[in-house]
C-alpha cells in the first residue's frame, strides 16, 4: 500500500502523521488538572484495547501515513504488557515515544532502549516536594526527579512537562530554567487547559506572555535565545546563552498551533479523538471487534476534524463550561 497515497488530509488540508494512543486510564499519580479529585469511572477491562489490537489499529495508521507514535494514558508504564506492546510497535516503521510520570521508569530502561525509544517527555509540575505532593496528590517526588538524572545518564533525550498554574507554580519558572543550566534537558511549560472536572477557569492559567515576562525580567534580553521550532511543532523554543538545555511554551489557549496540526488521538478503548479539545469521537475498536474495515471511519474522522481547538476557536467559547465538560477528562484522553 502506498502510504503517501493514503495520508489522512482532512478538509483543512493539514495531514495527519502523528498518533497518540493511550494504553490505560490508570494512573499512579493523581494530578489535580488531569483528574477529578473523586477518580474517573474507569472502562471495563473487556473495552480496553489489547496489545494485539492496538497493533493491529496502530499499523492501519501507519498504512495511511503515519510516522510517529507516542504512548501515552494515564500513566502507560503501569500497563502490565507495556514491554510486548513495544516490542509489537517498534516493528513498525514508526519513530516511538513515550510520556510518562516518571515514576517508575526506573524499571524500564532496558526496555525501551532495546525497543529504540529514545525520545520521553516526563511530567513534572515542581522542583519543590511538598508543592509535588499537593499537585499529584502522591508522595513520589523524590524519585520523579532522580529518575530524570537516571534517565539523561542513560542517554535519553528527555523532555520535562510543566503545567503552569496561577499562584501555584508560576513562581517556579525561573527555578525550571535554572535547572536545564547543566542539564540538556528542555522544560516546556504548558498552559493549563480545560477538560472534565478539572476546576479549570481562564484565571488560573499562565499565558505564554506571562512567562515571557518573567524571562525577561529575570536574564537580560542578548542571554535570551529564540530557538527555531521544528515543523508541526507545538513549542515556542527559547534557551539561555550557555545553557545546557532549552525551555519552552506549549500555548494551546492563548496561541494554539492548529494550523500545523498533524495530531490524532486513540484512547484506551480504541476510540478515535480528532482533536484534544473535541468532544466527539470515533469508535474504532467495536468495529474493529465486528470484523469490518475501520479505515472508512478513520476517513470520515479527519474528514470531521474542526479547523481550530474541536470547534472552540475564540477564547470566549472556550470558557464555556457546557462546552469543554463535554470533553473526557485529560486522564481518558492521553495527553
Ligand atoms: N501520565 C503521563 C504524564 O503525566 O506524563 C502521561 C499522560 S498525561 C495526561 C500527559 C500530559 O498531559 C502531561 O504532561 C500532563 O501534564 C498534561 N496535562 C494533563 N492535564 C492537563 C491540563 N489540564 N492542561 C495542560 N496539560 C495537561
Ligand atoms: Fe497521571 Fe499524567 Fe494525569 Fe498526572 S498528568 S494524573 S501523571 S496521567
Amino acid at each position: 500500500m502506498n502510504r503517501e497515497q493514503n495520508i489522512l488530509r482532512d478538509s483543512h488540508g493539514r495531514d495527519h502523521a502523528y498518533l497518540r494512543i493511550s494504553l490505560t486510564e490508570r494512573c499512579n499519580l493523581r494530578c489535580t488538572y488531569c483528574m477529578p479529585a473523586d477518580g474517573v469511572q474507569l472502562s471495563p477491562k473487556s473495552h480496553l484495547m489489547t496489545y494485539e489490537e492496538i497493533y493491529d489499529i496502530a499499523k492501519i495508521f501507519v498504512n495511511h501515513g503515519v510516522t510517529k507514535i507516542r504512548l501515552t494514558g494515564g500513566e502507560p508504564l503501569v500497563r502490565k504488557d507495556i514491554p510486548v506492546i513495544l516490542e509489537k510497535l517498534s516493528s513498525l516503521p514508526v519513530e516511538l515515544s513515550i510520556t510518562s510520570n516518571a515514576v517508575i521508569i526506573d524499571r524500564f530502561i532496558g526496555v525501551l532502549k532495546a525497543n529504540g525509544v529514545n525520545k520521553l517527555n516526563i511530567s513534572l509540575d515542581s522542583l519543590d516536594e511538598s508543592k509535588f505532593k499537593h499537585i499529584t496528590r502522591r508522595h513520589e517526588f523524590k524519585k520523579v526527579y532522580d529518575n530524570i538524572y537516571l534517565l539523561i545518564k542513560e542517554g535519553f533525550k528527555v523532555k520535562v512537562n510543566a503545567v503552569l498554574i496561577k499562584g501555584f507554580n508560576d513562581n517556579e519558572i525561573i527555578d525550571f530554567i535554572n535547572f536545564t543550566k547543566d542539564l540538556p534537558v528542555s522544560v516546556r511549560f504548558i498552559e493549563f487547559m480545560p477538560f472534565d472536572g478539572n476546576k479549570w477557569d481562564m484565571s488560573k492559567m499562565v499565558s505564554y506572555v506571562e512567562v515571557m515576562e518573567y524571562v525577561n525580567q529575570a536574564f537580560v534580553k542578548n542571554d535570551i535565545i529564540r530557538l527555531e521550532d521544528a515543523p508541526n511543532d507545538t513549542s515556542k523554543n527559547y534557551k539561555i546563552k550557555d545553557y545546557a538545555g532549552s525551555f519552552a511554551i506549549i500555548s494551546s489557549v492563548t496561541n494554539p498551533f492548529c494550523d500545523s496540526c498533524n495530531r490524532l488521538r486513540l484512547t484506551a478503548n480504541g476510540h478515535l479523538k480528532n482533536c484534544l479539545f473535541s468532544s466527539s469521537e470515533s469508535d474504532l475498536l467495536t468495529l474493529l471487534r465486528t470484523g469490518k474495515p475501520i479505515e472508512p471511519i478513520i476517513q470520515k474522522a479527519v474528514q470531521a476534524k474542526f479547523k481550530v481547538r474541536g470547534g472552540m476557536d475564540t477564547l470566549e467559547k472556550l470558557q464555556k463550561p457546557d462546552l469543554h465538560s463535554q470533553n473526557r477528562s485529560m486522564i481518558t484522553i492521553g495527553g
